[in-house]
């Protein structure tokens, strides 16, 4: 579903963020993604989703050339991709359910099926009754379940999250996870940017390990030692 070949990606002002890192993500697969504090995360996170563009090296969507796709196609691609960030980047003067509607709304959805999909997607994440608040009168864990439903609201078949449990507790953090490895076994692939590495070994996931922006390791499931 996802292949980097020889991805590298530098920022303006000379920052390598990734180097030559390869490797691939098959449909289906639930692959946590670890290192520390600046591995570069986020960055291969965001190439993926077209939020970056690398500086050499291709990125596939199956099989497309992520790098090279035109802007008509990026909607396309968007549409295929459901990403929760760290800080859930809600907008606080909408409600809960405008906030879950908005990748709906960009894409154009008949509002009937817009309502229909909202509910379904926060009643997932436990938050139905929460509809009409804003985001400022929830907390934290809430906030960032609003984040996630928003995320998985159009059905994506892949959803990246970044450090999705930074600002959790370990009982929600956990719970949070399992909600993950649920979408899962639906048939989402998951690809999860963490440094719990406790949360990393109680699933017993393929791990991806960033060190300095390159792929120090990638480690099989079943190789992956409990705590
Ligand atoms: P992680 O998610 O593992 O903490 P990041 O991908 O956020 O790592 O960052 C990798 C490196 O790239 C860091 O040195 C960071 O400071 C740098 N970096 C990230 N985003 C930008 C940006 N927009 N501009 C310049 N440098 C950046
Ligand atoms: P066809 O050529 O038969 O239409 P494609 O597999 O090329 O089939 O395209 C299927 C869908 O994917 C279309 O909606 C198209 O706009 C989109 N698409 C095609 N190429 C790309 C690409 N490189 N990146 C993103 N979307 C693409």
């Amino acid at each position: 579903m996802v292949r980097f070949e020889q991805v590298a990606k530098r920022y303006p002002g000379g920052i390598q963020a990734l180097g030559e890192v390869s490797f691939g993500l098959a449909r289906g697969e639930m692959v946590f993604l670890t290192g520390h504090s600046g591995a570069g995360k986020s960055t291969l996170l965001k190439l993926i989703a077209l939020l970056e563009r690398p500086s050499r090296g291709r990125v596939l969507f199956d099989g497309r050339n992520v790098g090279r796709i035109s802007r008509r196609q990026i909607p396309w691609l968007r549409r295929q991709i459901g990403i929760v960030f760290q800080d859930h980047s809600l907008l606080s003067d909408r409600r809960v359910f405008d906030n879950v509607a908005l990748p709906l709304v960009i894409a154009g959805v008949a509002y009937p099926e817009i309502r229909k999909r909202v509910r379904a997607a926060l009643d997932k994440v436990g938050l139905l009754e929460k509809e009409r608040m804003y985001p400022p009168m929830l907390s934290g864990g809430q906030q960032q379940r609003v984040g996630i439903a928003r995320a998985i609201v159009a059905k994506p078949p892949l959803l990246l999250a970044d450090e999705p449990t930074g600002n959790l507790d370990p009982e929600l953090s956990a719970e949070l996870m399992q909600f993950f490895v649920s979408l899962n076994e639906l048939g989402t692939t998951v690809l999860i940017a963490s440094h719990d590495l406790d949360l990393i070994r109680r699933l017993q996931r393929r791990v991806l390990v960033l060190k300095d922006g390159a792929l120090a390791d990638d480690v099989p499931a079943r190789q992956v030692a409990a705590p």
